[in-house]
């Protein structure tokens, strides 16, 4: 073969293509010529796939296709001149679709004492995939290509890794959590970054374990199938105008997604931009949090952060349903935790809800729990009262505990906990306003004191108390309440101090469980 020199002697094609091969590339497409017909052989020779096709400009895309497809860089092979021109098209468009891409073109002679390593092409590949994918060019001088040298002077630097993974700051990731879990109508736009980075695992479980929908872009399709229940692509325009929190997820706020401005967003979105890219941060809109780093990377890291985060009402109430006796008493009272509780839990029976009723009063709980309670102990031995308090509708009548426990009367008492009246601060806020004057002159009147330990009212009379922060200890503990019959119990739940309620349109982008 044309590549084959005298003994111990290899040609620069050969050193070339045995370069891209140790680099672990696989796929060469081109039209070959002068100089590069020999480079297109020896590719062959040592197990490279070569395409040969009409137009430089299709083998570009063919090329950069591959590059998006496997990771590592396709060949692009042209020759000098019309051949490097009609390629370039190639390069732009895998330059804008952000995919990796080695183009290599053959150019006139140069003397050239010796050759030895052939350094460009681990740089080539690595320019290529590192950072945001692209294009790469290398000039192949028509000498190198013909030019025999001794294999022991050849040396093939290492075949380059595949990118280092890069993750997002931590507090960014924490901020773009809380962003999401206050979200009214949160949005995940899906793109070929997304696609590119393989994150497809970690988002489908990030979508359907926070119930988020999502819409991907064109190249995005697929990442999560079209079918998935979350996918709001039938109603792109309404998910992309009503949004108030999108996540942007290897995706540019380009001509495709109408730039991220209103008319077609709301004109306070706020964006959580997930990018590998730092320049593409802030791209035509003013992001409320940016995230770069890779995008699988950076979705286990939200996947991660939001176990650790405090719980909303929507996840209280989801795991309450999940386990709520169907015959039960529901007695309930407090502001959101009443309003809230009431769309979350089911009644199947005719008189087994008892709340603040007509005259909106708080106090009433208990109250009204004892005496469902007492007539269920008549009426039907077995059946559980659940009361579901607010932490300051609990406060009006917390005495009244002492009463249950003196009655032996096995109520599950479940304390939603904010922190507050309507809503409260957490205690690393609490304290730092303290530093600012005394609690009654700073403390904002509905803040009641953070972290109270209601289920020692309850430990203080012999009944079970239970604190519990996260979904798990929620689940147990509510298990255990249940199953027994004979103690009540108060299971103190911590939710997040400013958690608020969602807006109530648009049933596709209800979610009950961030
Ligand atoms: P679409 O056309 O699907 O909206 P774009 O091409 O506009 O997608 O955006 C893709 C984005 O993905 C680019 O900004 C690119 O920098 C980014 N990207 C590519 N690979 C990764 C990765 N592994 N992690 C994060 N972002 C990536
Ligand atoms: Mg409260």
């Amino acid at each position: 073969a044309l590549s084959d020199g005298l003994e111990g002697q290899v040609s620069g094609a050969r050193v070339i293509a045995q370069a891209l091969k140790t680099q672990d590339v696989n796929y060469m497409f081109g039209i070959v010529g002068i100089p590069v017909t020999e480079i297109a052989l020896a590719a062959q020779e040592v197990g490279i796939r070569y395409i040969g096709m009409r137009n430089e400009q299709a083998a570009c895309y063919a090329a950069s296709a591959v590059g998006y497809l496997t990771g590592r860089p396709g060949v692009c092979l042209v020759v000098s001149g019309p051949g490097l021109v009609h390629s370039l098209g190639g390069m732009a468009n895998a330059n804008m679709n952000c995919w990796p891409l080695i183009v290599i073109g053959g150019s006139s002679e140069r003397s050239q004492e010796t050759m030895g390593a052939f350094q460009e092409f681990p740089q080539a590949v690595r320019s290529s995939i590192y950072g945001r994918p692209g294009a790469c060019y290398v000039d192949i001088p028509a000498d190198f290509v013909s030019l025999q040298v001794n294999v022991s002077s050849v040396k093939y630097v290492e075949c380059c890794m595949p990118p280092p993974i890069s993750m997002a700051e931590t507090s960014a990731v924490r901020m773009a959590a809380s962003v999401i879990r206050n979200a009214k109508q949160p949005l995940v736009i899906i793109g070929k970054g997304a696609a590119y980075a393989h994150a497809e695992e970690s988002i489908r479980k990030l979508v359907e374990q926070c119930k988020l929908p999502f819409l991907p872009t064109p190249m995005g399709k697929g990442v999560i199938r079209d079918n998935h229940p979350n996918c709001v692509a039938a109603a792109r325009s309404r998910a992309l105008q009503f949004a108030d929190v999108i996540v942007l997820l290897g995706a540019r706020l380009n001509w495709i997604l109408h730039f991220g401005l209103p008319p077609r967003y709301q004109p306070d979105v706020k964006f959580i931009q997930v990018d590998i890219c730092a320049e593409e941060l802030g791209n035509n809109v003013r992001p409320a949090v940016t995230l770069l780093g890779d995008v699988n990377a950076v979705t286990k890291q939200e996947l991660a952060s939001k176990k650790s985060l405090p719980m909303n009402y929507y996840t209280v109430f989801y795991h309450v349903q999940e386990q709520l006796p169907r015959e039960c008493f529901v007695v309930s009272e407090g502001a959101n935790t009443m309003d809230i509780g009431r769309t979350v839990l089911q009644n199947y029976l005719p008189r087994h809800r008892l709340d603040a009723g007509t005259f909106g009063t708080m106090g009433v709980g208990l109250g009204f729990a004892i005496a469902a309670a007492i007539v269920a102990k008549d009426r039907n031995p077995g059946q559980r009262v659940i009361c579901v308090e607010g932490d300051s509708a609990f406060g009006f009548s917390g005495m009244e505990v002492e009463t249950i426990c003196r009655y032996n009367l096995p109520i599950v008492l479940l304390v939603v906990n904010n922190n507050g009246i309507y809503q409260g601060f957490d205690t690393d806020s609490w304290k730092e306003m303290l530093k600012f004057g005394d609690a009654t002159t700073v403390a904002p009147p509905m803040c009641l004191l953070p972290h109270s330990h209601y289920e020692h009212v309850m430990t203080a009379f012999g009944g079970k108390g239970y604190f519990v922060q996260t979904p798990e200890e929620l689940q147990k503990s509510l298990r255990q309440s249940l199953a027994d019959t004979t103690n009540p119990s108060l299971i103190n739940i911590m939710i997040e101090p400013q958690g608020t309620r969602k807006a109530q349109d648009f049933h596709w982008l209800t979610r009950s469980n961030l």
